[in-house]
């Protein structure tokens, strides 16, 4: 078995974006529960909880956006940053105990205390820009914990791969022109937020780092299977990273209510395979995950649930991931423009 660890703790829950809001504490409490439910208190390494300062946040972000969201903790109540983005009093904390923990969680991976692990924490962090706090998001987890990474170990490539179902504007932004992080997404096009577009590949230094799989709705478990084995697992190849980060979301589920992909819980766990094994095969497994998006309970459950077991290696587990193997080997795309886009993708 695996050393597989996860940030689990109620101060997630602590943000409320408002009186009613899709993005609530219980997609934390639903994954917390189906935790419990699938596996022993043992079987996982829980982090203790850590704070990213705000020299840390500004690896990141400009000194007004943290000063902007660490105001509204000030108020007391409900703070608009944008129409789908509101803070309570304790956003500003919580956002930071969330960016902390991938921090955390990288350090352990690093050091090899553990193997891998998911940080199930909220809010999510993919849309919020250097400057700009967007879409549900305040600070850019995975793009502080990119640069931290960067600063920290003198690591000079790490991949973030996005699979939301959103594309995840903020990180691109963040490392559009630098060739010291590749990222990786996977998402619903034309949709929110607008950008990532086949032909958004990175600017200057960065030309070629960026890499957008732009998808039509109806996209389905044999689709993302073979974009990640075809095109993702090539690129890992090609760039090798030394450490991979995960944009972990699952509103690509069947009956998430914002998106119009139909993924299961089967293709979650081909996606997880595929970034354990390239991570296996290029970063001596060093592989993060983190939560973004997901709006149907089931979608979470069942998304996260099926990633550990393929991270954990359970031996109780062993026939269901190697079903999941054998899926991800032989899943043929059956949307059309999936197939168009694996073809015209050439990975150096
Ligand atoms: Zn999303």
């Amino acid at each position: 078995m695996k050393r597989v660890a996860v940030s689990i703790d109620d101060i997630f829950k602590r943000h409320i974006p408002g009186p009613s809001h899709v993005e609530t504490p219980e997609r934390l409490t639903a994954i917390y529960d189906a935790i419990q439910v699938n596996f022993r208190e043992d079987e996982l390494v829980k982090l203790p909880l850590r704070r990213a300062e705000e020299d840390i946040l500004l690896l990141n972000h400009t000194e007004e956006l943290v000063r902007l969201i660490e105001t509204t903790s000030h108020g007391k109540g409900y703070f608009s940053l944008d129409p789908d983005t509101v803070t309570c009093p304790e956003s500003y904390e919580v956002a930071s105990y969330a960016a902390g923990s991938l921090l955390e969680l990288a350090d352990n991976i690093i050091r090899g205390d553990v193997d891998n692990g998911f940080c199930l924490i909220r809010p999510p962090g993919h849309h919020a820009e250097e400057d700009r706090a967007m879409g549900f998001c305040l600070f850019n987890n995975v793009a502080i914990c990119a640069r931290y990474i960067q600063k920290t170990y003198n690591m000079d490539r790490i991949m973030i791969v996005d699979f939301d179902l959103h594309h995840g504007n903020g990180t691109q932004r963040s490392f559009y022109d630098d060739d010291s992080v590749f990222y990786f997404s996977t998402h619903q096009y034309p949709y929110y937020p607008g950008t990532g577009a086949l032909d958004e590949r990175g600017s200057g230094k960065g030309q070629g780092f960026t890499l957008n799989c732009p998808l039509s709705a109806g996209c389905d478990d044999s689709d993302f299977a073979a974009i990640m084995r075809d095109v993702f697992m090539q690129a890992a190849r090609s760039y090798r990273p030394e450490f991979i980060i995960v944009s972990a979301g699952f509103d690509t589920y069947i009956h998430d209510p914002l998106g119009g992909m139909n993924v299961t819980g089967k293709g979650f766990s081909a996606m997880g395979y595929a970034l354990k094994e390239a991570a296996e095969e290029v970063c001596d497994g060093r592989l993060l995950f983190s939560l973004e998006g997901g709006y149907s309970m089931k979608g979470l459950k069942e998304g996260v649930v099926g990633i550990l077991k393929v991270l954990l290696e359970r031996p109780q587990d062993t026939e269901e991931v190697t079903m999941v193997k054998e899926f991800f080997k032989n899943a043929a795309p059956h949307n059309k423009g999936a197939r168009s886009l694996i073809a015209s993708i050439s990975i150096e």
